[in-house]
């Protein structure tokens, strides 16, 4: 399953790392108060201290703390009981104070790790470096106005997680699993909402190549790329591009860079600065941030079940299998769907249908789980439907269809449209013979051997019955008619 770029001096193996930057979900800022609401109007969520007021002090917030505690717990990381908070100092517009509030040395949380799940069905555990706890900048807006920028200082201070892996990754496709895992495991924990369209989940790509078995080389870094999508198409550009510039023999410049998605390309944004450029000293203005224990062991206590502990519980509970458990813990609130449909039904039923027919549906009309026209109480009624034989499969796919336009139950459309399935062996045996008696020339093809037609036959029995026969029945009516 490796990935490897074939080039002039042999094949080339890609090495990414990650840094995540996860915007933590609280009420309030990390050091101030002022609230965090996506969409405000500009500059409404600002206190003294996101504007940097001279005298004013920042206070830690609590429950930034514990999401960044619970996230790491969910990464299965160490908890660092001491850690630290340090200035980073570099000029921005949107960065009122000149510093950034960081943890450098000492940050919250260490070593941890992430499975991921590929297509192949294999996994991998990839490693965490480690997270920490920062301030997000404000916002610079630059297309407002011909002439002017403005500056939206409502995210200056908000909590952002910096998530960093280790350079463990080899393919664009486990970057994207890994990322996708990742928003998995933080919305599982409430801890980030991961919506990458509203910039809360934001990605930094490095990005080296090498020839296998050597060290590795000088990487670059792809800045604040935003989707998954574009993270893994910055890969295999950047790669492409590196290998490139050793093939010409020339070297790599470490350096940081930008990902055009309308050209599908990267351009050098800024050479890379060191972290000695940032002046990083601690914060006179913090404590060291001292976690109690016993209050860490009440934040592992609480947490909830995660995607990997109810993936394995769905393929032992239910007899699911690994891809489709997988798909199911997903999104929380689509294995919550799946689990109250599968409550006292056939497990594969639900689970065929919560995936099949739900997400298909959910697709063309661009509307997550959460908002889903038909219940999971209302799916399940659909289901004990299909079970005990009063509509076929075929039926219940346009049934679940009603039942999505109109907020119908599944009974009620039955009822309405008259879809029961028809067991009446008398009306089987009369479309059968009228099926036949129209194809004479089929059923000597079929007589002589060409048994795919037998399929043929069954639609258009189907079909003269409205899609309603029952398929056992229409079957067992056929092959007793072609005999
Ligand atoms: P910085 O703070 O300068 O961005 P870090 O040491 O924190 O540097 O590393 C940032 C990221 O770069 C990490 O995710 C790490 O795994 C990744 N990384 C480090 N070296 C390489 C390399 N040679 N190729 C690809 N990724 C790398
Ligand atoms: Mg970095």
């Amino acid at each position: 399953m490796s990935y490897m770029l074939q080039g002039s001096t042999g094949s080339w193996e890609v090495v990414i790392g990650l840094e995540i930057h996860a915007q933590v979900i609280s009420r309030a800022k990390l050091f101030s108060g002022a609230a965090t609401a996506f969409g405000a109007a500009p500059n409404s969520q600002v206190s003294f201290v996101d504007a940097a007021f001279p005298g004013m002090l920042p206070v830690i917030n609590r429950e930034c703390v514990a999401q960044a505690v619970r996230t790491g717990l969910g990464l299965a990381a160490r908890i660092n009981l001491v850690s630290r908070f340090d200035r980073k100092n570099y000029f921005y517009a949107d960065l009122p104070a000149g510093y950034q509030i960081s943890q450098f040395e000492h940050p919250i949380v260490g070593a941890g790790m992430v499975e991921i799940e590929l297509a192949d069905g294999s996994t991998r555990r990839i490693g965490v470096t480690r997270l920490h706890l920062e301030q997000d900048a404000g916002k610079s807006l630059h297309d407002q106005h011909p002439t002017k920028s403005f500056i939206d200082l409502n995210r200056a201070g908000v909590a952002l997680m910096e998530i960093v892996s280790e350079p463990d990754l080899r393919s664009p496709e486990e970057a994207g699993a890994y990322i996708r895992k990742l928003r998995s495991i933080l919305r599982y924990l409430g801890t980030c909402d991961g919506n990458m369209e509203e910039g809360s989940l934001r990605a930094d790509v490095n990005v080296s190549v090498r020839h296998p078995g050597e060290a590795l080389r000088t990487r670059c870094e792809v800045k604040n790329v935003n989707s998954v999508r574009f993270v893994m198409q910055a890969i295999e550009a950047e790669a492409l591009r590196q290998v490139q510039v050793w093939e010409s023999g020339e070297e790599v410049r470490q350096e940081t860079r930008l990902f055009d998605p309308g050209r599908g390309q990267t351009r050098s944004m800024r050479s890379k600065e060191d972290a000695h450029d940032y002046r990083y000293f601690p914060d006179p203005d913090l404590l060291p941030l001292v976690l109690d224990e016993a209050w860490v062991a009440e934040l592992k206590a609480a947490l909830p079940e995660l995607p990997d502990a109810r993936r394995a519980r769905f393929m032992a509970e239910h007899g699911l299998s690994a891809y489709d458990a997988a798909v199911l813990v997903a999104e929380r609130a689509t294995a919550e769907y799946f689990e109250e449909v599968a409550r006292g039904r056939d497990a594969k039923l639900a689970a065929n249908w919560v995936t099949g027919a739900r997400f298909a549906l959910l697709s063309a009309r661009g509307v997550g789980i959460e908002a889903s026209p038909v219940s999971a109480a209302a799916l399940g009624g659909l289901l004990d439907l299909i079970t005990d034989g009063t509509i076929n499969g075929r039926i219940a796919k346009e049934v679940f269809e009603a039942m999505a336009e109109s907020g119908s139950t599944a009974g009620e459309i039955v009822e309405r449209k008259g879809l029961r399935q028809v067991t009446d062996t008398g009306a089987i045996d009369a479309a059968v013979a009228a099926v036949l008696a129209a194809n004479p020339d089929k059923i000597a093809a079929y007589k002589s051997g060409a048994e795919k037609l037998f399929g043929f036959f069954v639609g258009q029995v189907m079909r003269a019955m409205a899609g309603k026969g029952n398929p056992a029945l229409v079957n067992e009516a056929l092959k007793r008619a072609l005999g």
